[in-house]
């Protein structure tokens, strides 16, 4: 099986090579040249197969230039019990009328990105030594919030790595600045940075395209990468955890095999519901992917009008995984939705680049239509239905998982549509405790974050996970604020220990 790029067909490359370089020279995605089929008898055998084994069989497919050995060694590294609170690894909880909220938040920083990044530095690494033999990979993140923690704790005291990630000074919760800072591995440096989120980035990208820094570290035979959504790296396991859930509410009785279902998925960069839509193409009946947004509706109308338009305002959400607005993985979508045009991608996306605005063909706006649902609802109805779903089900949603829930019930509503539908749910609730306690409670709030746990606790008789609680007694390692031109320096300066 070989990789492609969005924006160059002609291109042929491994997974192991797409994998280490993340992004395509001329700026493409890669994406697998065909899609792999399971069949009947595979998706059955997996019912009775552990969320590793599932793991390795769908990798088995889409990553063919590595040994059984070598993916063996990457699942087993990552689909661990102790590295997340399950051996399951997902876990499935049933709501009422034939809703399965689908949790990707047992892992070590309590949030769906962990399923990824967990395995992606085996993959990495692995890929790493059949292609850029012997390196040393430094992995650079510029992070809002989630995506920092999430690589740290991937890529902490993994051999031949070691990761830098900066923050935005004020721009993360301050749970999430407590769980970078007290993060521990040998390999690790976390640094704030006087500016915002788009500061951050920019001083990323800033070492990444600095000539001098590449040679003072290719002399020390490091090789700089990067661990953002768009790695092949990233999407790949997502893939892994639709096809286990379908197999599992199988084995659980739920749902007879062939019978459709809905998949639901709240959405920033069009990640996790892309990679639900390569296990439909995989062969798993998938009825309608339901695109769910907050404020921040870019997708839902460019799926319901085919004009991609980020020329809008910018709202800074209780959902902030989601206050997003160039959708990066779309343009694999597209690419296969235009049957492999890259000229229309390089057309539409120069068009994005320059003008913030695309409109996709009437071919693909049908496609869209015939594949895709989408909805919005803004902060106040996602509290609204936290608070719903605690109440009629003594079930607390995350702010995100929130979003979907409430694009779902919309849905349901207009479309009187009754397929079994599985939500992706992305966060525990209690990465967001404030949002959701003001949600169920609505009073006053301590401005310690433990005291307002221990309120969220008592008020929903729930309980914060045991990696959330266990940063309270944790030392602060890392406390250095640099100035974004400082950036490069500190990076040099950790790799140079
Ligand atoms: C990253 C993230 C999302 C968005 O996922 P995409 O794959 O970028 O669409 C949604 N919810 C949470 C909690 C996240 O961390």
């Amino acid at each position: 099986m070989n990789y492609t790029s969005t924006r160059n067909s002609a291109l042929k490359v491994t997974s192991a090579h797409a994998i280490v370089k993340g992004l395509s020279d001329e700026g493409g995605l890669y994406v697998p040249e065909s899609i792999p089929k399971l069949t009947k008898e595979e998706i059955l055998s997996f019912c009775d197969k552990p969320y590793v084994d599932r793991a390795f069989d769908v990798f088995s497919k889409f990553l063919t230039d590595f040994t059984k050995e070598e993916l063996r060694y990457c699942v087993e590294g990552a689909y661990n019990d102790k590295n997340f609170d399950t051996n399951n690894i997902a876990e499935i909880k049933k709501l009422k009328e034939g809703r399965y909220v689908l949790e990707l938040w047992h892992g070590p920083t309590c949030a769906f990105k962990d399923m990824a990044l967990q395995i992606l530095p085996y993959l990495l690494t692995t890929s790493a030594k059949k292609t850029v033999d012997g390196k040393h990979i430094s992995i650079l993140v510029a992070t809002s919030g989630d995506t920092g923690k999430a690589a740290l704790e991937g890529f902490k005291d993994v051999p031949g790595t070691s990761i830098s990630v900066f923050y935005p000074e004020d721009g993360v919760s301050p749970m999430q600045k407590r769980q970078m800072t007290t993060q521990d591995g040998a390999n690790v440096n976390v640094c704030a940075v006087k500016g915002n989120f788009d500061d951050c980035q920019n001083g990323v990208k800033a070492i990444f395209t600095d000539k001098d820094i590449e040679q003072k570290l290719a002399a020390k035979n490091i090789l700089l990468s990067s661990a953002n959504s768009i790695n092949w790296g990233r999407l790949a396991p997502q893939i892994v955890y639709y096809v286990s859930a379908y197999a599992q509410l199988i084995k659980d009785k739920e749902i007879e095999y062939g019978e459709k279902v809905n998949v639901v998925v709240p959405t920033g960069n069009f990640g996790n519901i892309l990679a639900a839509y390569y296990a439909k193409l995989m062969g798993i009946p998938v009825n309608k992917l339901i695109c769910a947004s907050n404020s921040n509706n870019v997708l839902t109308d460019f799926i319901n009008t085919g004009v991609y338009d980020r020329n809008r305002q910018f709202y800074t959400t209780i959902s902030p995984s989601m206050d997003i607005l160039i959708s990066s993985n779309l343009e694999r979508l597209l690419y296969h939705l235009t049957g492999c045009d890259d000229k229309l991608i390089n057309e539409w996306f120069d068009s994005l680049k320059n003008s913030g605005r695309y409109e996709v063909n009437e071919s693909v706006k049908a496609k869209l239509g015939e594949l895709f649902c989408a909805g919005c609802c803004d902060d106040s109805e996602t509290k609204a239905e936290i608070r719903k779903t605690f109440n009629e089900e003594h079930y607390l949603l995350d702010t995100h998982t929130a979003v979907a829930v409430k694009v779902y019930d919309d849905y349901k509503a207009k479309t009187g549509d009754t397929t079994k539908t599985i939500i992706a749910s992305t966060a525990n609730p209690y990465k967001f405790g404030r949002a959701v306690f003001d949600a169920v409670d609505g009073g006053a709030q301590p401005e310690d974050e433990f005291e307002l746990i221990a309120k969220l606790e008592a008020a929903t008789d729930t309980k914060m996970p045991a990696p959330l609680a266990a940063t309270k007694g944790k030392a602060i390692r890392f406390t250095n604020t640099v100035e974004k031109q400082e950036m490069g320096d500190i990076v040099l300066g950790f790799l140079n220990k």
